[in-house]
């Protein structure tokens, strides 16, 4: 019999009409520059997003440099950010000069803590500072609890960037993701619900911040008959190939949520029962992409360990991985303030989170051996 193919932890699931749009961009020639695949993958995605503008670039890193240039974030500004993240979240703006400030995570939805982010709001004006802008990261695709937290930074004019990076498709209250802030993105990186092998989306209700990103995305280029440039900006756009792989890709994102949901169904009902097994709850009024299923594994009622089960699976030619370790905990961030929620929560779920295979396209078959060798890890 021939080797079972590795499982990985969220591949890239493509429909098959990628190429079709892949196709016609090379029977128009439209390799370079830009293109109308460009064009229509932003419209597309400002639509499903529910806002008036969006700009597709390179990668959603490049999303967030972006947003932090309109933001004007500048040497020695602060900024509050949640602690569990991926670094991509808040790098550009540290780049930048920006002072991070960590909020801890809610238990609840494992997202920004709102009573800890309305203590170091209190705390900034104490001390007569004010943050220039708030990072939202709607974690594994749950968003956060919208009704919470935006008034408390909309009362002080502070700014949110909502990073809906891992929650595409994702809603709160009916409402789409990366349509909740100044501004918000997706990101379209070969692991993401949807991809387009490399690739971001800034999105914004702000037309004018939009176009002034999108001059900013392309060298800052004036009008006029030579190149001429009074600030200096960045090559930052995404090629109308990629664009036309996230066209197809787009179209399905429904399907993929549904898949994704699914998948998240059957770990719960096929390892829910394990004792010290948790799994991140969903926050009410909210449908979460799942875009991967996590859990956390209490080692005094399991047994054992995320890393011992990690390692397990990886025994078995199965990627798993741990929940991101928090941004107060690395060392590029040492001594940055945090503020916790009640005890350090994002400490926890970092050392006792676990992410599952949770790609669309994982077979029946495969996610239930890795429910069998979770079981057996525990026993
Ligand atoms: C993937 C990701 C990003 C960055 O997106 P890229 O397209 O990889 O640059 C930012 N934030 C979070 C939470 C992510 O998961």
């Amino acid at each position: 019999m021939p080797e079972r193919e590795r499982i990985y932890l969220s591949p890239p699931h493509m429909g098959g009409r990628e190429m079709e749009y892949i196709q016609e961009a090379f029977d128009t020639n439209w390799i370079a520059p830009l293109g109308p695949h460009v064009e229509n993958f932003e419209r597309e995605c400002a639509e499903a997003a529910g806002v008036k503008a969006a700009l597709a670039l390179v990668s959603g890193t490049a999303a967030v440099h972006l947003a932090a240039k309109a933001l004007d974030i500048k040497p020695g500004d602060l900024f509050f950010c949640s602690s569990l993240t991926f670094v991509a979240s808040l790098a550009p703006l540290v780049q930048m000069g920006g002072v991070p400030v960590f909020i801890d995570s809610d238990p609840d939805s494992w997202n920004i803590s709102p009573q800890a982010l309305e203590r170091a709001f209190r705390d900034a004006e104490s001390s007569g500072q004010k943050p220039k802008a708030v990072i939202l990261v709607n974690l594994y695709g749950q968003p956060c609890d919208m009704d919470q937290i935006l008034p408390l930074c909309g009362e002080r004019g502070v700014p949110v960037i909502e990073d809906a990076a891992e929650s595409a498709g994702s809603l709160y209250k009916g409402r789409p993701t990366g349509s909740f802030g100044a501004f918000g993105f997706y990101s379209f990186n070969g692991n993401k619900i949807i991809t387009t092998s490399g690739g971001g989306m800034l999105l914004s209700d702000d037309e004018e911040a939009i176009a002034k990103a999108r001059f900013r995305s392309t060298q800052a280029r004036e009008k006029a008959p030579w190149y001429q440039h009074s600030e200096l900006g960045y090559n930052f756009r995404m090629s109308n190939i990629l664009a036309g792989i996230g066209r197809a890709q787009l179209k399905l994102l429904e399907d993929r949520v549904a898949r994704r949901r699914a998948i998240f169904d059957r770990y719960r009902k096929g390892l829910g029962d394990l004792p010290g097994i948790s799994f991140m709850p969903e926050s009410p009024h909210s449908r979460s992409n799942r875009w991967l299923t996590t859990l956390t594994v209490d080692p005094g009622l399991a047994g054992t360990t995320n890393l011992k089960i990690m390692d397990a699976l990886a025994r078995e030619n199965i990627e798993s991985r741990s929940v991101w370790k928090p941004m107060h905990l690395q060392p590029v961030f040492m001594g940055a303030k945090y503020y916790e929620h009640d005890g350090d929560q994002s400490r926890r779920l970092f050392e006792n989170g676990l992410c599952l295979p949770s790609g669309s396209n994982l077979s029946l078959e495969d996610q239930a051996l890795v429910i069998r060798l979770v079981r057996g890890a525990i026993r």
